[in-house]
């Protein structure tokens, strides 16, 4: 990993692209096309039998597009990857691949709300069950297994607690049942975590966070095994129709290239943030990975790179305090959406996990004075001077 002239730093600049192919252009053109010629009605016949290998219409493929799924792939460490046009897109591609009528998905407790409303589609409409479990213990994994669980779905770090789940400790129980494991590993991006290298199977983002990094495209990856994917490219992407457009493809590969330098100014940021929240006395308990009394702080450390830009913490008062702490923050904004240039927060409770009924949000310590912060860009001092005043009440 990460050895020769192909570390990561390099690769997110140079991977999948080589100029003398594009009359030497040094960035990646943009065709923005929907559909290409054929130079003869013979070949339009051989592309459309697999036997050339031209592209044919843009739902079908886009060079830009390849480009950057070229790169994901090279970055996760995975065999292939596909770009779709949301996160969500790109997680229904792969539930739908790996699953049918009558099987089971087993997901860690703590789930992005609208893969949890599509979990609730599958399963009303398609009869695809699922269960949710806290998913620390080997003993709860295997209990939870059925015969025909034919997916494991997880996130880590969880949102908005920041709860772990190792994931080699899942690979090694589901190769044993020969399941895949899927991770979505948006919180991470690949420059925190690599879960194939960790023995999981597929990985998701929502290249909407980290990977675009600047708040301007909505898209979705997928990394992982090549005839998956190849499958899915026929399939979920070409018959569903979620594709990305080739523009915001040129975007990504653009936002991708300072994917390290941001990452390390976001985990920067944060580590400061953390620091002085937890002294705060109008701050109650914090959520982040790289706090040394977190309880899997050692998990963080061996499984991700750095704790990541993702803080949640409780201020001590009430929903109607919280609301009146995030009202008061100005550099600050208030909104949902993480890993972009600007720092945001948010109220889960009422926002991102409005959804999820009081009792099951409780019990996933979602309390109604918990606030998540995204960490910006900007001097780790602004941002704390604008948290410090916010909290003055
Ligand atoms: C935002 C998000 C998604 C959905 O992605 P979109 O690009 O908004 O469709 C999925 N998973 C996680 C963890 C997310 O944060």
């Amino acid at each position: 990993m990460d050895k020769g002239p192909n570390r990561f730093e390099t690769k997110v600049i140079h991977a999948g692209y080589h100029s003398l192919n594009y009359e030497g252009s040094l960035v990646p053109p943009l065709f923005q096309t929907s559909t290409y010629t054929f130079p003869t009605a013979e070949e339009g016949e051989k592309r459309f039998a697999g036997e050339s290998e031209g592209y044919i219409y843009s739902r079908l493929g886009n060079p830009t597009v390849k480009v950057l799924e070229e790169k994901l792939a090279e970055l996760e460490n995975a065999e292939a990857a596909l770009a779709f046009g949301s996160g969500m897109a790109a997680v229904s591609a792969v539930l739908f691949y790996l699953t049918k009528t009558g099987d089971h998905i087993l997901c860690s407790e703590g789930i992005y709300g609208c893969t949890f409303g599509l979990l609730q589609l599958m399963k009303n409409k398609h009869n695809i069950n699922h269960e949710l479990i806290f998913m620390d213990e080997e003993e709860t994994i295997r209990k939870a297994i059925r015969k025909n669980t034919t997916v494991i779905y997880i996130e880590t770090p969880i949102n908005p607690t920041m709860k772990l789940v190792d994931l080699e400790m899942i690979t090694k129980i589901a190769k044993e049942y020969g399941i895949p494991v899927v991770v979505d590993n948006t919180f991470c991006s690949p420059y925190l975590q690599r879960p194939i290298e960790l023995g999981c199977d597929y990985v998701i983002h929502s290249a909407t966070k980290y990977i675009g990094g600047h708040g301007d495209v909505i898209a979705g990856i997928v990394a992982g095994r090549k005839e998956g994917l190849a499958e899915m490219a026929m399939t979920t992407l070409k018959d569903i129709g979620g594709i990305i457009s080739p523009f915001d493809g040129w975007l990504l590969i653009r936002g991708l290239k300072t994917l390290p330098i941001r990452l390390d100014r976001h985990c920067d940021n944060a580590e400061k943030i953390a620091e002085k929240l937890k002294e705060h006395p109008r701050v109650g308990k914090i959520y982040y990975p790289g706090d040394v009394d977190f309880p899997q702080y050692e998990l963080a450390m061996r499984q991700m790179k750095k704790p990541g830009g993702m803080i949640s913490f409780e201020i001590n008062g009430t929903k109607a305090e919280a609301q009146a702490f995030l009202n008061r923050c100005c550099l600050i904004k208030i909104a949902v959406s993480l890993g972009d240039s600007e720092t945001l927060i948010q109220h889960p409770a009422t926002m991102t996990h409005a959804v999820v009924p009081e009792e099951a949000r409780l019990k996933m310590g979602i309390t109604d004075n918990l606030v998540r912060l995204s960490v910006g860009l900007e001097a780790w001092e602004d941002i704390w001077d604008d948290l410090e005043q916010a909290l003055e009440y």
